[in-house]
């Protein structure tokens, strides 16, 4: 409950600008005071607020399931702490008056229809498998939050025009899976792939409670959504630092992977003289400091790593031949990204000519940027603005399923700060009032696309 310093005064003026319609541009939203429409500007949606304590004390229940002795959990999907979470999950849904089902995917579901049978459904929610060795927020808190807001509206008596559709994907952690099933990403020969639990993709599905033999029911198509909206722990320390309340998210960045081989002469490390070397390890090393320097050469937040490098033969008194390293870029830019590569193997061929090694560089897996709708992001600013809450915008480094719900509709995420940036690991934490403010916008950004449906979508 940081900086709520807004007077009801302020407040009323704030939740009484008009919410962008359809194609019209945030500038002329900013134009628009006075419009003033219906939800969610009444009186009774105002004082509408999710129960945080509720939300905070679920989450001290979840993170039982699967808990380690470090004070976070493993809570891999497809264990037996994914399955009893999930069962005590499908428990929280049927408190909040949901009626949760679980998809062919093995997605734990729930709608609650709206007033216009017409309309396309809002979508909500997160996913509660973890890493291994993970944290008890990463997830959780925008799976609860999303119950909780669909909680807060059966409670309220306060129908959306929109049906309402509460999801926990399944298996984030291992490759976005449940989402990229709905979205259609999803290949059919994955389902051999091993995921950390050591089921393969087929057998956990199976073991959640879904069906790989009706996969494509599950399959939505473009256009599907009226909107998707994922509130998630920053997991990076922007927010933190910075001292704001609510992130609103740009877009989730592109994440491009290369591998690259630096060929040399493999010789003996005592009687090959230092000047007649073609040594790939020294050249590789040239080339890690390179990719760190060409990266932090442009204006942006791009971020390029060498994460992985081995060399060969891999002994202790021979020069090594050759090595392979992996590169990693990421931003929400294609461009850059494209940049930064040609840089790199630019910069590669200068030093290959110079230790006398030749540099190969070639693509490994390229995901492109996904972009939140401008709309979304707007209504998430306004949202947590007229609860007196602070706003940075700013990309998601990390990948969330929101990646794969942007194909099926417009697409926005809320994040909250996470303590010190920490995430995936035990000393993950955000605090509780965050996480309640959280809640509060994702439940004022629901009402609001489900006004913004009544601009003549
Ligand atoms: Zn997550």
């Amino acid at each position: 409950m940081r900086r709520r310093q807004f007077s009801r005064t302020m407040l009323g003026a704030l939740s009484a600008v008009a919410i962008p319609a359809m194609g019209s541009s945030t500038e002329a939203v900013s134009n628009a005071r006075g419009r003033r429409r219906a939800a969610p500007t009444s009186e009774s949606d105002d004082a509408l607020r999710v129960d945080g304590a509720r939300i905070n004390a679920q989450l001290a229940q979840l993170a039982a399931f699967g808990k380690n002795p470090e004070g976070g959990v493993s809570r891999t999907a497809y264990s037996d702490a994914d399955l009893a979470g999930r069962t005590w999950l499908q428990g929280v849904f049927r408190d909040a008056g949901l009626t949760p089902r679980i998809d062919a995917a093995g997605n734990i579901i729930a709608r609650v229809e709206g007033s216009e049978a017409s309309l396309k459904p809002i979508l909500i929610g997160s996913h509660i498998d973890s890493v291994p060795g993970g944290g008890n927020f990463d997830g959780d808190v925008g799976t609860l939050a999303a119950i909780e807001v669909a909680r807060t509206l059966l409670a309220a008596k306060r129908a959306l025009r929109h049906p309402l559709e509460v999801v926990c994907w399944q298996n984030e952690e291992g490759g976005l899976v449940g989402s990229r099933i709905m979205s259609g990403e999803f290949a059919a020969s994955e389902l051999e792939s091993r995921a950390n639990s050591g089921k393969t993709l087929r057998e956990g599905i199976t073991f959640i409670g879904g069906d790989v033999a009706l996969l494509a029911e599950v399959k939505r198509e473009a256009g599907s959504l009226a909107a998707y909206v994922e509130l998630h722990i920053e997991q990076g320390g922007t927010l933190d630092a910075k001292k704001l309340d609510i992130g609103v998210v740009e877009g989730i960045v592109g994440h491009y992977e290369w591998a690259a081989e630096v060929k040399g002469m493999q010789n003996h490390a005592g009687t090959t003289a230092m000047n007649s070397r073609h040594d790939a390890l020294l050249a590789a090393s040239k080339f890690v400091q390179m990719v760190n320097r060409v990266a932090l050469g442009l204006p942006g937040r791009q971020v390029a790593t060498v994460g992985r490098i081995q060399a060969f033969p891999g002994a202790a008194n021979v020069i090594p031949g050759r090595v392979t390293m992996s590169i990693d870029i990421r931003d929400l830019s294609a461009a850059v990204v494209r940049t930064i590569i040609e840089r790199i193997e630019k910069e590669a061929k200068v030093i290959g000519d110079a230790s006398g090694t030749t540099f190969t560089i070639t693509p490994v897996n390229h995901h492109l940027p996904s972009m939140a709708d401008p709309r979304i992001r707007e209504i998430v600013r306004r949202s947590a603005q007229s609860l007196g809450l602070s706003t940075l915008t700013l990309p998601s480094g990390a990948g969330h399923d929101a990646q794969s719900a942007s194909m099926l509709g417009p697409m926005g995420m809320i994040f909250i700060p996470s303590v010190g940036g920490i995430s995936h690991a035990p000393q993950e934490f955000s605090k509780p009032a965050d996480i309640t403010n959280g809640g509060n916008v994702l439940l004022r950004t629901v009402l609001a696309l489900d006004d913004w449906g009544a601009a003549g979508r």
